[in-house]
């Protein structure tokens, strides 16, 4: 992967700015839009100097050092062969919050042709799958780039009838209102690897994972929802039931899902995305 550098030097428009000087609020800033989540007294925080050059992204050094190439697949909510859809953290404050990513090591610069021309069609059943949920009237997604390498398209599910929700802020909302409950949030992911799986996708190469009693009554044992259920398990171990059913699901993490990459970066588990976590990236 080529690694993108930045200046050494500032640029004329970085150079324009004074470092520590207070912008005044605009009159009309986004302070006044009817989406913006504060109100109040508000000031524009003071320009810090620029950081040349900048400090390499996450996983900027390549797939072995990458925390999106050594999460395993078998964590994701549904993948293929080239691509993963991923829950974002542990909990989520919208309908859905959720991760497409190619499982190479690639950033959208560089990403190879033949998966350049998947994504267009896969952002959009993405988008289909999220917006199949009850009462979403919008997906958005964004990409921003800024904290990792490896490519990643946020797609957040905009609930119908919160037009305050709208817009640029709406990452923003996604801080600040209540945690869904957590079989809310399971059932969503279920649906929405579902609705995936219906127009493509490989996961129905996992063995069913047989049925327990205190499986949800909409569980299906298929290869497709065995994949979620691991996942949710292994990261949610706050719930007796979970903390219960964990020996056998990280026995059944030794079947292989999909053929070995080429070159397999080793399984490193990372830390719980847990709140406060860093603003989009
Ligand atoms: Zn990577």
């Amino acid at each position: 992967m080529t690694v993108p550098s930045t200046p050494h030097e500032p640029s004329a428009f970085v150079r324009r700015l004074q470092a520590g000087e207070q912008l005044p609020l605009p009159a009309d800033s986004v302070a006044d839009w009817e989406t913006f989540p504060f109100e109040g007294e508000l000031r524009v925080r003071p320009l810090q100097p620029p950081v040349l050059p900048e400090p390499a992204r996450s996983g900027e050094s390549g797939p072995e050092e990458c925390p999106t190439c050594r999460k395993p697949v078998t964590e994701a909510l549904w993948a293929d062969d080239h691509w993963r859809l991923d829950a974002v953290g542990t909990e989520s404050r919208l309908p859905a919050v959720v991760m497409l990513r190619p499982r190479g090591h690639y950033d959208l610069t560089d990403l190879p042709a033949e998966r350049a021309a998947e994504l267009g069609p896969l952002l959009q059943r993405a988008e289909r799958a999220v917006r199949s949920l009850d009462g979403v009237a919008r997906v958005h997604v964004n990409r921003w780039g800024d904290g990792a390498a490896h490519l990643h398209f946020w797609l957040l599910a905009r609930p119908a009838g919160l037009m305050q929700l709208r817009g640029t802020f709406l990452p923003v909302w996604e801080e600040l209102l209540p945690a869904l409950p957590d079989e809310e949030r399971r059932e969503a992911h279920r649906r929405i690897a579902a609705a995936l799986a219906a127009e493509g996708g490989t996961l129905a190469r996992l063995p069913p994972r047989r049925t327990e009693p205190d499986d949800p009554p909409n569980f299906a044992p298929t290869g497709l929802l065995c994949l979620y259920v691991r996942s949710d398990v292994h990261r949610d171990t706050s719930s007796p039931r979970t903390r219960a059913r964990r020996p056998s699901v990280c026995a059944s993490r030794s079947v292989p899902p999909y053929p070995a990459r080429s070159s397999p970066p080793p399984f490193s588990p990372a830390a719980p995305h847990r709140r406060p976590r860093p603003a989009p990236e």
